[in-house]
């Protein structure tokens, strides 16, 4: 959802102080209806008229990117660190759906799709996101029973998570493991490791729903085909 002015200036039609007062001159209909106050919002899918001309719709674009480590999840960053959208397609008005750390490498979709976007990072949805962690210390019996039936902390209560593991090294006390979570709060992977009294050396997502970034390099990305978009809603 975004206010009707901006969708108007996005469209190329005049500028957003223009569209206001087009807006407030009765010339802009939405679905139909001629709309004369500020602060409507609409969506991607809303029919938009102005002056009697309906403007183009901006397509819907998915992509999933090899997030490289080292790289922000925002548009802008007052560090001058570089965002993925340093990597992204130049001259498509897309966002990262959901966010990784500066350190954390993997699977990122990003899109200009609201509804979408909201719908992957919504726990509701249930939408499985499976991570490789390269832990420093291992995980015991009761940190797995812990893991598995959902993990209260002091701030949080995460829900359960499913954990494979891949290799133990007793000499170094590491272990690395997959686990998948339906959720997508705050560090969450490190979060909940810290709470069982580890901590996390490296992270990497491995997927997001059924879509996998391990096909690119560091810094690709790739759009994704209608039947992995399907797949996903
Ligand atoms: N959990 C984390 O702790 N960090 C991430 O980047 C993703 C999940």
């Amino acid at each position: 959802m975004e206010r009707l002015q901006k969708a108007i200036a996005q469209a190329g039609i005049c500028s957003r102080r223009k569209a206001e007062e087009l807006i407030l001159a009765g010339k802009v209909k939405v679905n139909g209806k001629v709309v004369d106050t500020l602060g409507t919002k609409v969506r991607g899918n809303d029919e938009i008229v102005v002056n009697g001309k309906e403007i183009a719709k901006e397509s819907k674009v998915y992509y999933v990117m090899y997030k490289p480590k080292g790289t922000i999840c925002s548009v802008k960053d007052d560090k001058d660190r570089k965002t993925v959208l340093d990597y992204a397609p130049k001259g498509e008005r897309i966002y990262p759906i959901g966010r990784l750390d500066y350190d954390t490498s993997g699977t990122l979709l990003l899109s200009n799709d609201g509804n979408f976007t909201n719908m992957m990072i919504h726990p509701r949805y249930h939408i499985p996101k499976t991570y490789l962690v390269n832990l420093q210390g291992m995980l015991s019996q009761d940190d797995l029973n812990r893991l598995k039936h959902g993990l209260k902390t002091k701030n949080e209560t995460y829900q359960p998570a499913k954990i494979r593991i891949r290799q133990k090294d007793y000499t170094r006390d590491r272990m690395i493991f997959e686990m998948t979570i339906y959720e997508g709060k705050n560090h969450q992977v490190k979060n909940m490791m810290e709470a069982l009294g580890h901590s996390v050396r490296k992270l990497h997502r491995i997927s997001f729903g059924t879509i996998s970034a391990d096909d690119l390099k560091p810094g690709e990305y790739r759009r994704l085909k209608p039947v992995e978009i399907k797949e996903l809603k």
